[in-house]
């Protein structure tokens, strides 16, 4: 019998490679990099919360009254809410089973994005899988190489992570700082060929808004796109509209926000012309390559915009708690349901926010990156289902603890 004589095969490359003692291991690096944080205090945990009974949340074994859901009308509780997307699971079933260009356009995003656009007085919208894909489809699709961005230092980090996509040359301005914006723009407008503004309508961590009059007439005044993200702002500030209602509908042609809030549920989306919303339709790679949102959370967002539209005491609601606060405590006055307390440090912020669990009250605290070195926070979310007295509890609880 023949046998081929064969050469002993060379290890295979990786197999050749020696251990370098220098090089870390990934899971070297993963701890390396949690000690770092955990010296700065911080370290982000995920801790298990049951919102079974809002404004209560069970966690680690107890009942604490919330003052940390951005579920303003406490809308994902609603009956009705609730009953809309059982109905859309059993009609459509459970998930819409592809990207919104193949097979995943149900019926009803059609019908949520007629709402979504009749609330926000444009031509049309768009309806993304989350308020964060939708920052990051929407920029780079408008700006490109040659074009500049400005972004206000307190914009939401997913409207920065569209400004990372894009190529646009991008300047940050101060916090509500028009007169810096008219700056920068008279320096450097003519150097672009287009221009974005990107600022927050309610700041999510600040609750303090935009000023989003002067900015349409400095946008207006020199040919730059504004572009506001209304998170915060949708169901719970101008009549339930949000911030350009409140401010007094100026035009701001890109109205962005999210169903995660005051809507209770789940999604993105995009007020704006036909035009625009075509293009965005078939240009925004957030949009075109990830799957469509599940039929539930449509239809849930649909019956949670039908109460909005319908009771405007509710929607009133969470801000008028927010001032309840605010008054209690000498604070500004709120201008929407979100009131930050700054702390400073951030050991001295988590520490906060546990005696304020002891005393039986969640409120998380806010640490960097999320918001600048020095301003870490406890961040006071108000939603329609706490009650006078509860608000009146925690204003004495958080002046006993930071002695206000
Ligand atoms: N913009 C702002 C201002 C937000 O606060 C958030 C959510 N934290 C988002 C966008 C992202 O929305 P979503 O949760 O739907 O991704």
């Amino acid at each position: 019998m023949f046998l081929r004589k064969t050469s002993p095969s060379p290890p295979h490359p990786l197999r050749q490679r020696r251990p370098n003692p220098k090089m870390n291991t990934l899971d070297d690096f993963a701890s390396a990099k949690l000690a770092e944080l955990d010296a700065q205090h911080l370290r982000r945990t995920l801790v298990e919360s049951a919102r079974e009974e809002a404004p209560w949340v069970f966690r680690e074994g107890r009942r604490l009254l919330s003052f940390s859901c951005n579920d303003y009308l406490n809308l994902s509780h609603h009956p009705a809410v609730k009953a809309a997307a059982v109905e859309a699971i059993a009609r459509y079933g459970a998930g819409s089973g592809g990207s919104r260009l193949v097979t995943g356009n149900h019926p009803l995003l059609g019908e949520l994005e007629t709402r979504l656009a009749r609330l926000k007085r444009t031509e049309a919208a768009c309806v993304f899988g989350s308020g964060y894909l939708a920052n990051a489809g929407i920029v780079p699709t408008l700006a490109g190489a040659k074009d500049l961005i400005l972004i206000d230092e307190l914009a939401h980090a997913c409207l920065f992570a569209g400004t990372q996509l894009s190529p646009a040359k991008t300047i940050i301005f101060r916090h509500n700082d028009v007169s810096q914006a008219e700056e920068l723009l008279a320096a450097q407008r003519a150097n672009f060929r287009r221009a974005l503004l990107l600022t927050d309508g309610v700041f999510s961590m600040d609750g303090d808004r935009a000023p989003l009059a002067e900015l349409a007439a400095l946008c207006a005044s020199y040919d730059v796109w504004l572009m506001s993200d209304d998170a915060h702002g949708l169901g719970v500030i101008g009549g339930g509209g949000g911030s350009v209602t409140a401010a007094g509908a100026p035009p701001v042609p890109l109205q962005m926000g999210t169903l995660s809030k005051a809507i209770g549920g789940y999604g993105g989306y995009l007020c704006a012309s036909k035009q625009v919303i075509d293009l965005i339709k078939t240009r925004a790679r957030t949009l075109v390559y990830s799957t469509g949102l599940p039929p539930a959370s449509v239809a849930a967002a649909i019956a949670a915009l039908d109460i909005i539209e319908n009771d405007p005491l509710l929607v009133e609601k969470p801000l008028a708690k927010a001032r309840a606060f605010t008054k209690a405590l000498n604070l500004p006055e709120a201008q929407s349901p979100i009131v930050p307390v700054i702390i400073g440090a951030p050991e001295a912020a988590l520490a906060a926010s546990r005696q304020l669990a002891e005393a039986g009250f969640l409120v998380t605290a806010i640490r960097p990156p999320t918001v600048p070195a020095g301003t870490a926070r406890l961040r006071f979310a108000f939603s329609a289902a706490h009650s006078d007295e509860d608000i009146a509890r925690l204003a004495q609880t958080v002046r006993s603890i930071i002695g206000s």
